[in-house]
């Protein structure tokens, strides 16, 4: 059955399909300038979604220039924060409204399931739209009581802080979260006053692009958000323009260090949401009962690419091959399918290229000597799926311990309660996230200290919030994205001092 004739697919998915995507530049929907196109496929089939229009350097540079305009002068740069929050929080209404088409279009493009992505991807976008809608009317400056050393007796001043908007900011997302990683970038951008270039992955395009039409439909102006569909020289284009004043990034380690490179010609604020080999840490005197299934997700959700997917799991020696086995066990159980099969648990990895890589990671841990207590292999003989694998019989320097490999894979270590875990889990060049399942609350809070992480989450595993900072220590990035502290990342201080 072709994807067109399913019958789940909402008519409105149907409909988005039979149109080829364009970019949305200056408010107006156009072809690339080259008239080229790309196709975009369903992971779980091979099968060829539709083709996005194909954006190099010079549809960015006008993407840029339609921003710059927007920001300098238009409806947009004169518009009351109370007005700002109301279109904001409206995004977030439309994506609520239409969380089953979204959904769909995500699990289509994407492969993950249709139903997790209406909860989590869709949900949580919606979410934070309104958590920074509310952002419009709350950020402010302080007045500073200055001494002013060098000043005569007597004299008297008034100095503030003002928080602006950075301008044009450049956004290029992954295609692990599409939407969501759109969500986290524009939404606390707009709040904040800034306008929008925002490149999505090349593998999934589909819910960036249904994303724009809402901000028509809520009504803001031309040019605010822009989006062009490309690869990663579009990306690198955005990166590298003496227009764009901040440029955000989500993505792998390798590609962020280009990013640095390309801001450096008119040194452009940088903030980068990048890779991660995560510990998580299960102490004997855990509460099996969650820990187990809390052990699973970890490295499970999302089929394993998650920046944050807890991958190293260390568990006291008492209870080691207890607890593999039973996660193990637990992940030979998860049902393999087609996102949008409601049934579906786990669905194919994003693509041929991350389906190659991961096979890759999995021939060379067990070539090193690892041991599979389960999978280790493809499943079935269509689309990019993985089996969930558990390697035991592992040692530190194994590139399965090491790397960052994106799919389904976890890694497990014993380790001793004497010696601590906190040397071996903090060996890598990665800090983004850490796991630590234990019922005595003060080692809880003890590991949690001496973990080099950026978010570390106790008897649960991603456990985020969009009022929680989130972003990484060492080389799993700069900066910290929602909560309060991204508002920082898109707005600058101006300080005024008058003499009275
Ligand atoms: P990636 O290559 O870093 O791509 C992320 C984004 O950057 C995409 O939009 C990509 O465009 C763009 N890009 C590629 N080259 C660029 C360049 N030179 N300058 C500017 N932008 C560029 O990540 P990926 O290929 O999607 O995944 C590879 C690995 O990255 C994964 O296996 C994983 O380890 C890591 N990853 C991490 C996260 C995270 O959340 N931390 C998310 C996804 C992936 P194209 O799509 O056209 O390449
Ligand atoms: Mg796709």
């Amino acid at each position: 059955m072709t994807i067109a004739a399913d019958p789940v697919l909402h008519s409105s998915v149907r409909d988005f399909l039979s149109r080829s995507g364009k970019l949305l530049i200056g408010g107006e929907w156009v072809d690339a300038a080259s008239g080229r196109t790309f196709p975009t496929y369903d992971p779980a089939t091979g099968e060829k979604l539709t083709e996005v229009a194909h954006a190099e350097a010079e549809d960015v540079h006008r993407a840029v220039q339609a921003a710059r305009a927007a920001f300098e002068d238009s409806a947009w740069s004169r518009i009351k924060p109370n007005q700002r929050e109301r279109l904001i929080w409206r995004i977030g209404d439309l994506l609520s409204e239409r969380a089953e088409v979204f959904g769909q279009l995500e699990a289509l493009d994407n492969g993950k399931s249709a139903g997790i992505a209406q909860v989590v991807d869709v949900g949580w976008s919606a979410d934070v739209f309104r958590y920074y809608a509310g952002w419009a009317t709350k950020i402010e400056g302080s007045t500073v009581n200055v001494s002013m050393p060098f000043a005569p007796e007597g004299a008297q001043f008034h100095a503030y802080t003002l928080r602006e908007p950075v301008g044009v900011c450049g956004q290029i997302i992954p295609w692990n979260f599409p939407l969501l990683m759109a969500a986290w970038k524009i939404a606390p951008a707009l709040a904040a006053g800034n306008t929008v270039v925002l490149k999505p992955a090349e593998q999934t395009p589909l819910t960036a692009l249904l994303l724009g039409e809402l901000f028509e439909e809520a009504g803001f102006p031309p040019g605010v958000v822009n989006i062009v569909t490309g690869f990663g020289d579009a990306g690198a284009a955005v990166a590298a323009h003496d227009g764009v004043d901040k440029v955000a990034f989500t993505g792998s380690t390798e590609v962020g260090k280009l990013i640095v490179d390309a801001a450096k010609g008119n040194l452009k604020k940088v903030s980068l949401e990048l890779g991660g080999k995560s510990p998580n840490v299960v102490f004997a005197d855990a509460d099996l009962d969650i820990a187990v299934p809390g052990s699973l997700n970890a490295w499970l959700f999302n089929h394993g690419q998650a920046c944050t997917a807890g991958t190293r799991l260390y568990v006291e020696d008492a209870i080691f091959e207890e607890f593999t086995q039973a996660v193990a066990d637990a992940a030979a159980q998860v049902k393999i399918g087609p996102g949008l099969d409601p049934a579906t648990q786990l669905g194919p990895l994003v693509s041929q290229e991350q389906f190659d890589r991961v096979s890759r990671y999995l021939a060379e841990g067990l070539a090193d000597g690892a041991r599979a207590l389960t999978g280790g292999k493809r499943w079935g003989d269509e689309g990019y799926f993985i089996e969930p694998t558990v390697f035991v019989d592992v040692e530190p320097r194994f590139s399965i311990v090491r790397e960052e490999i994106f799919g389904p894979v976890v890694a497990a270590l014993p380790f001793n309660a004497e010696q601590g875990v906190a040397a071996a889990a903090n060996d890598s060049d990665y800090g983004l996230a850490a796991g630590i399942w234990t019922r005595d609350i003060s080692k809880a809070h003890r590991t949690a200290r001496e973990l080099n992480a950026g978010s570390v989450w106790i008897n649960q595993y991603n456990g985020f919030d969009t009022a929680l900072p989130f972003g990484g220590f060492k080389q799993s990035g700069w900066g910290r994205e929602l909560g309060a502290e991204v508002i920082s990342l898109y707005t600058q201080t101006k300080t005024v001092n008058v003499a009275l």
